[in-house]
């Protein structure tokens, strides 16, 4: 890729910045996303959303503030529960950031209070899961007020929680002047700026399960793109609109209409529009189940569409290489079975291979490139799921509506 491409393109954030604030000397309440896998034994398996807070806390640091740093992790359903707990986190915090990194195993109360009062300039805290309150998920006033009550700015840099509407989120920065952590920024400069001012041509690669998760992503990119190419179950969904037999692939009936009118929509525009013509199938999504490569026209009965085959790799990868900008989000298969992620490895080598600002967001696309091996050649690895769908899809962010006006 070129310098000139890597070049973020400038966003749209009339918000204040972290950058903005004099925060010397001041206690600022950071909203990070440590939302990391943890298996069984509470270990770490990817700590990419820890290193991607960094840069925001170093500055923190660097600039003589005193570092509140809260997170949810998990689905604790309101209640402590040991399994989320945030103290592993704080370990790899501390060995990754190389400061000491207090764990306090209350968010609010006066032992946090107190704590924090202590704090000297450059110290870093890090609360228990928000998420162990019952109050963060429903924005409870006084929970925010009570989190609010423990700085003197508070920093959004959860990007992956922004479409969240908590209390962590939005309700404290009603208490606070709010401003946006260098993550956030990053995150909003690229997927808003991929939005509205992609370098042409612009191509747009779609997978994932379903459809339905993706609709409203194709829609707005609709006067943006010149490419889409649609990969992954939602294929399906599409060929046998088409009239094609897609045997027991995943299939949404609901969607048959409608993904007709999509695809007739987007080549009355001019786009081209991509779809997968081989694949490979299998009779059960299941490792060692035996496979066969069939043409997406033929897939018999009994068997569903698992991956897409070479001649799709071959005629995506093709479509990739004029692209200036790529956007991908969603696999090409059901990728977690090896057997099954070739062709969704083969588009992430083609997409890291393109001359192009090369933007991956949401869903499980950022595993699928890691587990690839070419996350290091990917201009941006968005970090949040969800919250990247509903940029894509042209919706406002409660996290970053809510912070304060520049
Ligand atoms: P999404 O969250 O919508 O991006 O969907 C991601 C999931 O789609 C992954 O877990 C994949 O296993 C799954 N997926 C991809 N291709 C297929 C397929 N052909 N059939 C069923 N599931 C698929």
């Amino acid at each position: 890729m070129s310098d000139e491409l890597s070049v973020p393109i400038k966003g749209v954030l009339n918000k204040l910045s972290i950058k903005d604030l004099d925060i010397k000397g001041k206690r600022l309440f950071i909203r990070v996303d440590f939302n990391v896998p943890l298996d069984e034994n509470h270990n770490i398996t990817d700590d990419r959303r820890i290193r991607s807070a960094l840069a925001t806390i170093n500055y923190a640091i660097d600039e003589g503030a005193k570092v509140i740093l809260a997170s949810h992790v998990g689905r604790p359903k309101g209640k402590p529960d040991h399994r989320f707990s945030l103290s592993s986190v704080a370990r790899r915090l501390q060995r990754l950031i190389k400061k000491d990194v207090t764990f306090l195993p209350e968010c609010t109360g006066p032992n946090t209070e107190s704590a924090v009062s202590r704090m000297s300039d450059g110290d870093i805290v890090l609360l228990e899961n928000l998420r162990f309150n019952i109050e963060e998920e429903r924005n409870d006033e006084q929970f925010s007020r009570a989190l609010a009550g423990l700085a003197d700015y508070y920093i959004n840099d959860a990007f992956g929680a922004a479409h969240r509407n908590h209390a962590s989120v939005v309700g404290i920065t009603k208490f606070l002047p709010s401003a946006a952590g260098f993550l956030l920024q990053k995150e909003i400069e690229y997927l808003q700026g991929v939005i509205n001012h992609p370098v042409r041509p612009f191509v747009a690669i779609l997978g994932g399960a379903k459809v339905s998760g993706k609709i409203d992503v194709i829609r707005n990119l609709e006067d943006k793109v010149d490419k889409v190419i649609v990969g992954g179950g939602m294929a399906y969904t599409f060929l046998k609109a088409m009239g094609f037999n897609v045997g027991d692939s995943l299939v949404e009936q609901n969607m048959l209409e409608f993904a007709n009118d999509i695809r007739k929509g987007v080549i009355a525009k001019g786009i081209k529009f991509y779809l997968p013509v081989d694949c490979v199938i299998a009779q059960s999504i299941e490792a060692g189940a035996e496979t066969k490569l069939v043409t997406s026209q033929e897939i018999p009965n009994g068997w569903k569409a698992v991956d897409i085959g070479p001649a799709s790799v071959k005629l995506f990868s093709e479509a990739l290489e004029s692209a200036k900008t790529i956007l991908w989000n969603g696999p090409m298969g059901v990728f977690e079975v090896d057997a099954f992620s070739r062709g969704t490895f083969s588009v992430a080598h083609s997409v890291a291979d393109a001359y192009a600002l090369t933007i991956v967001g949401g869903g499980d696309t950022d595993l699928a490139v890691s587990r690839a091996g070419v996350s290091e050649s990917i201009s941006f690895i968005s970090t949040g799921g969800g919250a990247a769908l509903e940029l894509l899809e042209g919706k406002d962010l409660p996290g970053l509506v809510a912070l304060t006006d520049k």
